[in-house]
């Protein structure tokens, strides 16, 4: 369970256009920090950093001290989940899908993943149920069903860091609460970043960062940010 730290990372995607402006932040180990932001404030950009889909421009970004440039590309991948807005699911039976980001993973353990998700008894419950979770290919899941889908590939590969990248935002309300509670048995332990449109899906959150234009203007747990108004 590391700790993820963010120190005056600055990033632009084109030189004149600064996407993030010296963010700073920790996420202690095991804890849930969540980043909130009208869209286009630098969010999912942020993720991405993390990812070492690019790479800072100042500053560092480091996993349990260590700068995430110094470490292979292969045990970042293995430190990091993500679930993210729009999963792309393969089309491929449910079991390959929650088994792709740990190939050799045992049919048991797929399927342990899948009921830690609450997507096993969802599908034990489809006309085709069990063959479809174990072999059948053809995926026509609602969003929600996808989401349980990524959330168990998550739990699967069981990563210390995860990152829900508005995992919820493409959702009904009522999907939404139900995910939402997944996210939040999934982060149980985890050192997590919450990625969210709304101060209102991050209620539990350890520590909340409001993000505009690239910088934090405001942060405190979800009780003290209602109270500033
Ligand atoms: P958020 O997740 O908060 O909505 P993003 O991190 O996706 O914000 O985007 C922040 C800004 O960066 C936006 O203005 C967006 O248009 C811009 N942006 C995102 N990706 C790219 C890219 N690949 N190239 C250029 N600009 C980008
Ligand atoms: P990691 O998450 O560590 O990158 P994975 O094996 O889970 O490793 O994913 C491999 C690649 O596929 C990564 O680039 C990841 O961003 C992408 N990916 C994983 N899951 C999804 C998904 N549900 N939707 C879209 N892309 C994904």
């Amino acid at each position: 369970r590391p700790v993820v730290r963010f120190e005056d990372v600055h990033f632009a995607y084109e030189p004149e256009r600064p996407i993030l402006r010296g963010l700073s932040f920790e996420i202690p180990a095991g804890q849930t920090v969540a980043v909130v932001g009208p869209s286009g404030a630098g969010k999912s950009t942020l993720a991405r950093l993390l990812f070492r889909f690019y790479d800072v421009q100042q500053g560092r970004i480091t996993i349990a001290g260590q700068d995430i440039r110094s470490v292979t590309q292969e045990s970042l991948r293995r430190a990091l989940g993500i679930v993210p807005q729009d999963t792309v699911l393969f089309n491929d039976t449910i079991a390959y899908n929650i088994a792709y980001g740990r190939p050799g993973a045992s049919q048991a353990e797929v399927e342990a993943a899948a009921r830690a998700a609450h997507i096993h008894d969802f599908i034990a419950s489809t006309p085709k149920g069990y063959a479809t979770l174990v072999g059948e290919r053809g995926l026509k899941l609602s969003g929600g069903e996808k989401q349980r889908v990524a959330i168990a590939r998550t739990l699967l590969k069981n990563p210390p860091i995860l990152i829900f990248d508005e995992a919820t935002s493409a959702l009904d309300s009522a999907n939404e609460r139900a995910i939402q509670a997944e996210l939040r048995s999934a982060a149980q332990g985890k050192t997590t970043l919450l990625i969210a449109h709304r101060l209102s899906t991050v209620v539990d959150a350890h520590e909340i960062l409001v993000l505009e234009a690239g910088r934090i203007v405001e942060r405190g747990t979800h009780a003290a940010l209602l109270a500033q108004g």
